[in-house]
């Protein structure tokens, strides 16, 4: 007869965790645990028998200070968006997930200092919306603000559009509360522009997908509202082409330039095609295509005349084939839809490869030039779809299957694919990871392609903070 398994976290176990935030907010029946083990793509199955959905940063505190007690591995997770499985737990039924949604609070919005206090689990666009009603702007601009947390966003140091003229998540930050893995709580939620007292303990835990500690609130920067905001669509020649006209823009605009995305002609075809009520910017076709937008702090008049003189002078010196300005916000937003509806385009297209990289952003022509050959030496008709947010140097440099051919075998060339992209971002001093992180995608590759004393210091550190190693297990280092 075969053996039952055992339970891989006792029930005794569970029922302490459970006690710490009550019975309606542990979820122990595979119905209402599915939502916190799937992700959107699927790609990372994970098993666990409870979630936990603290309501306060005491409970936190009780949770973690159990599972150092026990050993039980927590997974962190915030709106479950993330896109390299940070957030999953693993399959072995022995990790609990720690749901941060109900920490969901703005503690204070202070107009002088221009800061933000929030609390893990407030929703990206909630905080934006408060920013707005508060007259000012949060610029973290996601395509998924709508689900994405700011614990989230701060662990896996977030980018995203606004990043050129405002930063990523990690510059937006200036204070975090952290409840660490043996419960206590370490309260660095200052409003401090300048703080040189020491080692920078709060910059350990954003970008750390939650092996450090569990973030529960964090005070971020707030900034004034633009006046004038422009957005222009762009055709040009050439990845160079788009380099010097993002030179001249930068130049020319200066702090002003607030978006530089850069988008191949195949990628805006998929979009035109596939996502429904999608029209071209543009009367003609190129080769490829910039969104540029520019912002004025004074007035509507200053960004517009601002945008008009870069885009005259490019056309003058033959930088750009065509160009439409955005006649209203309206228009303006149906430029912003089509960029951030790259993604999703490439999905009916089948099998993809996909790679979140950063080169020096002088790098980009010659990293794009060097990635088609690669991708042509792996798979020769595989379909380069590149997009991204060139003034932060950042491509997303994804690979669709060929055209009518086999995605399984396709995606059976995943490991030769990124090796040989991933190649030419190591050899332009560039990284694997730009903005998604590493979590389980990329643990492996950093790991095995990473300077040797970079990995032993990231472990030292992860053995000071975690020495029973239970937060996240399993995901980047
Ligand atoms: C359509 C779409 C567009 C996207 N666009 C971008 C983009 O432009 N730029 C970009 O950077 N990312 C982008 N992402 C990825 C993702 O949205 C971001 O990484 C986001 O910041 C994750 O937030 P989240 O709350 O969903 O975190 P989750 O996915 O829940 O978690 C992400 C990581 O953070 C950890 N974590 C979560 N909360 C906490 C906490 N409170 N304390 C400690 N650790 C925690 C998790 O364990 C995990 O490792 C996109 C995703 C989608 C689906």
């Amino acid at each position: 007869m075969n053996e039952m398994p055992k339970p891989v976290i006792d029930e005794a176990t569970l029922d302490r965790f459970a006690a710490i935030v009550g019975a309606r907010h542990a979820l122990r029946d595979d119905a209402d645990i599915a939502p916190y083990v799937t992700e959107r793509r699927g790609l990372y199955p994970g098993l666990s028998h409870l979630v936990l959905r603290p309501g306060s940063v005491e409970e936190v505190s009780a949770i973690l200070r159990l599972a150092s007690e026990t050993g039980t591995p927590v997974v962190p997770q915030g709106g479950n968006t993330g896109l390299v499985g940070g957030q999953m737990p693993d399959c072995s039924g022995r990790q609990i997930v720690l749901s941060l949604s109900r920490l969901n609070r703005i503690r204070e919005v202070d107009f002088l200092s221009n800061t933000v206090t929030a609390e893990a689990g407030v929703v990206l666009q909630t905080l934006r919306d408060t920013a707005d009603a508060a007259d000012r702007l949060f610029p973290l601009a996601l395509a998924s603000q709508g689900s994405c947390q700011i614990g989230g966003n701060l662990s896996s140091n977030a980018g995203g559009t606004g990043v050129l003229a405002y930063g990523n998540a990690r510059e937006l930050c200036l204070g975090v509360e952290v409840v660490l893995p043996t419960g206590e709580i370490f309260d660095d939620l200052r409003k401090l522009k300048k703080d040189n007292t020491g080692y920078d303990l709060k910059n350990l835990f954003v970008g750390a997908e939650g092996t450090l500690g569990v973030i529960t609130a964090a005070v971020l920067k707030l900034y004034p509202k633009p006046k004038g905001r422009e957005v222009a669509w762009i055709g040009v020649e050439s990845p160079d082409a788009a380099l010097a006209l993002y030179g001249l823009a930068a130049d020319r605009a200066g702090a002003g330039l607030t978006a530089f995305e850069l988008m191949s002609e195949r990628t805006v075809s998929f979009v035109l095609k596939h996502v429904a009520g999608s029209l071209a910017p543009l009367a003609g076709s190129a080769p490829w295509h910039v969104l540029m937008e520019v912002s004025s702090g004074r007035s509507a008049q200053d960004a517009r005349g601002l945008i008009e003189d870069v885009l005259s002078e490019a056309y003058v010196a033959g930088l750009i084939l065509d160009a439409a300005i955005a006649a209203n916000l309206a228009q303006g937003s149906a430029f912003w839809t089509l960029r951030e509806s790259m993604s999703d385009a490439q999905r009916p297209e089948g099998a993809s490869i996909k790679h979140d990289i950063s080169v020096p952003v002088a790098t980009i022509p010659e990293f794009i030039a060097r990635g088609a050959a690669a991708v042509a030496s792996v798979v020769p008709d595989a379909r380069v779809v590149c997009f991204g947010h060139m003034g932060d140097g950042n491509l997303h440099y994804n690979v669709s299957q060929p055209e009518g051919g086999d995605g399984q075998a396709f995606l059976a060339r995943y490991r030769d694919m990124n090796k040989a992209v991933h190649d030419i971002v190591r050899d332009l001093d560039g990284s694997i990871s730009a903005e998604h992180g590493i979590g389980q995608l990329k643990r492996d590759e950093l790991l095995a392609t990473a300077p040797p004393v970079a990995i032993d210091l990231m472990r030292r550190v992860k053995a000071a903070f975690d020495p029973a190693g239970i937060m996240n297990p399993g995901k980047t280092i």
